[in-house]
């Protein structure tokens, strides 16, 4: 084992000049070194790749990494030659190669140059390609991005369910390792189970970015509200940054304001063509503008260690997006500030959104935006509300003023009354009811489901008239969170 140990640190600082892994990396390169089937969750940003790709420098043959995006392939193939001596360690095969480069990734692979090939799963399907594999070494195969294959996660490619076919056909006894930043239990029991991952080491890491600080504002009006975003810009002049908006037309509106106040900004989104988006992406890594303004088009497998602050100029539709798009913020551990303006007017267009959807999606994203909107308006910690979504326990007085509402807790006192006749309401309706009608159990409104119910009748019928039904929406999520 000691000496195991010692060969990993010295792999690590031979092939990528780290002084020392991250978080719990050197178990899980141990277990993939032993041949064993490997599952990681951690999150962005936590250094997921480096957990396949030293075993795949160390061990003999070349490792098959699957991963659903031509750019993300991309970027990860520059980063490892970045590392390297020759370009031949590490290519992709997708697509947008050329017969003859595609040709010239083979043969590097057979005379044994490549340690490293990244695929596409639609490349790896394709029969000529299967023979290939079939006659090589294959080391390993990392299947990145995971959560690809179920239904129930954020990108789900339906590709991504033939993956297991494919590998019993390129051989057998090759050591899997699936890898995501997706915690939902439901989207992991589905990896295991197609990949048919039955016996295998899973490292689960905490969600915690303890680096990023969370804050929420009120969104007022747009004039308001770009006025703030320029003084937070402005705050550190220079750093990088990524502002996300819903609609494409505001990402140009804002880029716009952004460079006459002299902060170099550009726009990106899904209707720019690919040449000025790639431009626009590679001025932002290559530091020509500091912010860049997109829909969430842009950002998968951006890794720009630096990115100082992100903004969201419209609340995501849920936490898993908002976790996602946050999390590209301060990825070299250094401060990362994640600010949303949030209005209850945006989750109604997101709403609208959903409406022409089949009812099990509406239902689906209804209950996703729910979680989102508890969090923006939560008045307890941000980053136990986020991790406790997560499935994480997590002791707020750990969070040590890195949210909004740790740092300026809000005037709790006020709020008391109203709050325990929330938690009495929630308390004898249980949870059964929708929170419309606990505000209108509140509000004293005679609905015909509260007449049904006789809820009129009880004692705490028409308690809170004074308050609207916002307050009383706000009151109950709280209520309602405690509870839980
Ligand atoms: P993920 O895929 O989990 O989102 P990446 O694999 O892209 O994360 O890694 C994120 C960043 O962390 C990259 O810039 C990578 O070079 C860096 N990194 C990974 N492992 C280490 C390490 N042991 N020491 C220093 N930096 C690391
Ligand atoms: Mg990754
Ligand atoms: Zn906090």
């Amino acid at each position: 084992m000691g000496t195991i140990t010692h060969d990993l640190q010295s792999s690590l600082s031979h092939f990528f000049g780290f002084d020392k892994f991250k978080g719990n990396q050197e178990e899980i390169i141990q277990s993939v070194l032993e041949g064993q089937d490997t599952f990681v969750i951690m999150p962005t940003g936590g250094g997921k790749s480096l957990c396949y790709q030293l075993p795949a420098l160390m061990l003999e043959g070349t490792a098959i990494i699957i991963s659903p995006l031509i750019a993300l392939m991309k970027n990860q193939v520059d980063a490892i030659r970045g590392f390297s001596e020759g370009d031949e360690v590490a290519h992709f095969l997708n697509s947008s190669l050329s017969r003859t480069q595609a040709k010239k990734v083979k043969s590097d692979i057979t005379e044994g140059k490549t340690k490293m090939l990244y695929i596409a799963p639609e490349t790896l399907t394709k029969d000529e390609n299967l023979d290939f594999f079939r006659q090589i070494n294959v080391s390993l195969i990392a299947i990145d991005e995971a959560h690809c294959i179920s239904e129930w996660g954020h990108d789900f490619r339906p590709e991504y369910r033939r993956i297991r076919d494919m590998i019993d056909i390129i051989g057998k006894d090759i050591p899997i390792v699936a890898l995501t930043a997706t915690a939902t239990p439901k989207v992991q029991q589905d990896i295991v189970k197609n990949l048919g991952m039955a016996e295998n080491n899973t490292f689960i890491s905490s969600f915690n970015r303890d680096n990023l600080y969370y804050e929420v504002r009120p969104k007022g009006k747009k004039e308001q509200t770009f006025k703030q975003i320029v003084e937070i810009i402005k705050k550190q002049p220079g750093a990088s940054g990524i502002i996300y908006v819903q609609a494409r037309k505001t990402t140009e509106e804002i880029a716009k304001i952004l460079n006459v106040n002299g902060i170099k900004a550009g726009a990106y989104h899904a209707g720019l063509d690919a040449k000025t988006r790639s431009k626009t992406q590679d001025d932002f890594l290559m530091e020509k503008t500091d912010v860049i303004v997109a829909t969430i088009a842009f950002g998968m497998g951006i890794d720009k260690p630096d990115v100082r602050f992100v903004i969201h100029y419209n609340i995501p539709k849920s936490i898993e997006n908002y976790y996602q798009e946050t999390g590209r913020a301060g990825r070299d551990g250094l401060e990362g500030n994640c600010v949303t303006f949030y209005s209850p007017k945006d989750m109604l267009r997101l709403e609208k959104f959903l409406r022409d959807k089949p009812l099990a999606e509406r239902e689906m994203g209804s209950l996703l935006m729910q979680e989102m909107i508890g969090y923006s308006e939560t008045t307890a910690c941000r980053r136990q509300f986020l991790l406790h979504y997560f499935g994480e326990q997590y002791d707020d007085s750990r969070c040590d003023n890195m949210c909004d509402n740790c740092r300026h807790p809000k005037e709790k006192i006020e709020m008391k009354d109203e709050m325990s006749l929330g938690l009495q309401i929630v308390e004898i309706l249980k949870e059964n009811f929708t929170a419309k009608h606990l505000v209108n159990f509140a509000q004293g409104n005679r609905t015909q489901e509260i007449e049904a119910f006789k809820h009129d009748r009880l004692d705490l019928f028409a308690q809170g008239k004074g308050k609207d039904a916002t307050f009383w929406n706000t009151i109950f999520r709280n209520a309602l969170i405690k509870i839980i």
